[in-house]
């Protein structure tokens, strides 16, 4: 009998488990279950981030639903949408093997007409933002006073972003008699009031000490002048080429700023803020999980509760306000038992705030230094050669070696290694090699006066990079829609270049003088019943490969338009292989 099954759970979802390949249950799955599965009670349930709560109530929901029955019988209420739909596709695939079960995702941002409808074809359970919930109910499309259970799911993170009055309004609309199950990272005040308030003499489990960072993740600090955040950013990135990372700032602005200097710089990062439509927040979302993008900058509101596997490295560019906000920030990494990083890049009047942390995550810091340009460059060199010694070699290239071999002949095995590997390593070379060391003694009270900001101008080549909406899923390749983008737009064999195309987007340039040309061309444009849509991209210069900053060249061309500041673009190393990349189309070395 393995572990899941002592729990109580039926073959269904035990078939579910083995698919998933959960071998046994998480301290708070092994508490909650069976206690959710025998009682009908309410219950508190507060586990650190990454521990599996969303099995620990989703398992015992899907059980105790009646399948055959098409009423709303759960309500999952998740503070952000990115939350609603991972719990909804995490219970989809719990509920594989439950005949007729339908979970519905309501979040705000998108259609209500559609929701609506899935609604009415029959949610038992429901996973909803508290927003557009009460917008459901107030419009009388959705229909919960029937429900047995209501999770509240990241309770205190719905109470930190004011959702308190909603969560009573949509309380309000459903019986009394049902249990509430509340699962949370933290129990701050506002959840024991609302434990309170809400549920009745709830049974209570807890995993660990209370707000306590998971084990798994080794904490780390760097201390560096302000204005040296960003450069020491940048290193910690290159000293990790398979980095894999959230990169937390303090505020949406910066959150911009830094993942629009990382892409200029080359690298592949990209933004997560509230400032984003949610179209660009699931375009950032999808492209960060399928691991399009390495680097995901982030708000914490934004970041919260995102579960994505993997993450090998949580940089907090800047600390959090509040330092409990550390434990949900590092708790993005280090996940499902494996271990993972959390950096954090301060200046020495923060270093106090260390030590605060440290009693909260009960564990200690370790104090690094930022490599220097040297160091990188030679990790840079050893990943390379490692890199190289595993391609995996396409078929296709076969055709073309012939010619290769004739431009290549009379380089010896130890030359053409060389040579090989200087293509790349000059880049990383030729950048950091006058650069100074980063952890200067004197920079902490630089650091303090100059606040972290940095408003370097970005540099600017003078071409305009422009997003579409079209990509790889519409069946485009970076030749096939340069042909499209000639044809529509009537221009000549080179009007358009680096065209880089990503799944579901893709970026190309074209000349300045042409602009307004391209722009009404695509203006409210159709293909096939479709909008296909072109905006200017805040990312002028995002070629591969890194510059050094060229105060005062910078060049605006999104005016007037709304840019698309999110995109990201693959870096000319470490990118997704088979990803396009502008200089290997060039040729194939
Ligand atoms: P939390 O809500 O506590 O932050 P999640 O429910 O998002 O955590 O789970 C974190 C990750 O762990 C998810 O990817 C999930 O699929 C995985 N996971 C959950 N339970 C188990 C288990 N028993 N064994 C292995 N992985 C698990
Ligand atoms: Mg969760």
């Amino acid at each position: 009998m393995t572990k899941f099954e002592a729990l109580g759970l039926e073959p269904s979802l035990l078939n579910a488990i083995a698919d998933l390949g959960f071998e046994s249950p998480s301290e708070v799955q092994e508490k909650a279950i069976p206690v959710l599965l025998e009682d009908e009670t309410d219950l508190v349930a507060l586990a650190q981030t990454g521990t599996g709560k969303t099995a620990a109530f989703g398992f015992p929901l899907i059980q105790k639903i009646e399948s055959e029955s098409r009423t709303t019988q759960g309500l999952i209420l998740s503070p952000t949408r990115e939350l609603c739909l991972q719990i909804t596709n995490e219970l989809q695939l719990y509920a594989k093997y439950v005949k007729g079960l339908n979970v519905v995702a309501i979040y705000g941002g998108a259609s209500i007409t559609e929701q609506a409808k899935q609604i009415k074809r029959g949610a038992q359970i429901v996973v909803a933002t508290p927003g557009r919930m009460k917008d459901m109910i107030g419009r009388g499309i959705i229909d919960i006073s029937k429900i047995d259970y209501c999770v509240l799911d990241e309770a205190d993170e719905m109470l930190n972003m004011g959702f308190y009055e909603d969560i009573q309004d949509i309380l309000s609309n459903t019986p009394r008699e049902k249990s509430t199950w509340l699962f949370s990272a933290t129990m701050p005040k506002e959840v024991a009031i609302i434990a309170k308030k809400f549920m009745h003499q709830p049974k209570e489990i807890t995993v660990g000490a209370k707000n306590a960072g998971v084990d798994t993740v080794r904490h780390e600090y760097y201390v560096v002048s302000g204005r040296e955040r960003y450069e020491a950013l940048k290193r910690l990135a290159d000293t990790n080429p398979d980095i894999f990372s959230v990169v937390f700032c303090r505020t949406k602005r910066d959150t911009q700023k830094v993942a629009e200097k990382l892409i200029e710089d080359g690298y592949s990062a990209g933004a997560l803020h509230g400032d984003l439509s949610q179209n660009q927040r699931d375009l950032v979302m999808n492209a960060f999980r399928k691991k399009q993008i390495q680097l995901l900058i982030a708000t914490d509101v934004a970041a919260r509760g995102i579960d994505v596997d993997d993450v090998t490295h949580v940089i907090n560019y800047q600390l959090p306000d509040e330092i409990e906000t550390y434990t949900h920030r590092s708790g993005r990494t280090g996940r499902a038992g494996k271990s993972g990083i959390s950096m954090v890049i301060l200046t020495r009047s923060e270093l106090r705030k260390v030590k605060a942390i440290e009693k909260i995550i009960k564990q200690e810091f370790i104090q690094k230094k930022i490599p220097t340009g040297m160091e990188i460059c030679e990790i840079q060199l050893y990943h390379l050669a490692s890199k190289i010694k595993d391609t995996k070699v396409n078929k296709e290239i076969d055709a073309y070696l012939p010619a290769i071999y004739d431009v290549l002949q009379g380089l010896d095995r130890e030359e053409l290694i060389k040579k090989m590997v200087a293509v790349e390593f000059s880049r990383f070379y030729n950048y950091y090699k006058n650069t100074r060391e980063l952890n200067s003694p004197d920079g902490g009270q630089r650091a303090a006066r100059d606040g972290g900001q940095n408003s370097d101008a970005f540099a600017g080549d003078g071409s305009v990079r422009y997003f579409i909406n079209v990509g790889e899923k519409d069946g485009y390749d970076w030749m096939s829609l340069k042909d499209f983008l000639r044809d529509t737009l009537e221009l000549e064999k080179d009007d358009i270049q680096r065209v880089d195309v990503k799944e579901s987007f893709s970026f190309f340039n074209s000349d300045a003088a042409i602009s307004g040309h391209i722009l009404s061309t695509f203006t409210d444009f159709k293909v096939d019943g479709r909008f296909v849509n072109v905006e200017i991209s805040k990312n002028p210069d995002s070629a591969p490969g890194r510059k050094h900053k060229d105060k005062g060249k910078r060049k605006k061309h999104d005016k007037g338009r709304k840019a698309h500041k999110d995109r990201s673009f693959s870096r000319k190393q470490g990118g997704k292989p088979g990803g396009r990349r502008s200089k290997k189309r060039d040729g194939f070395f």
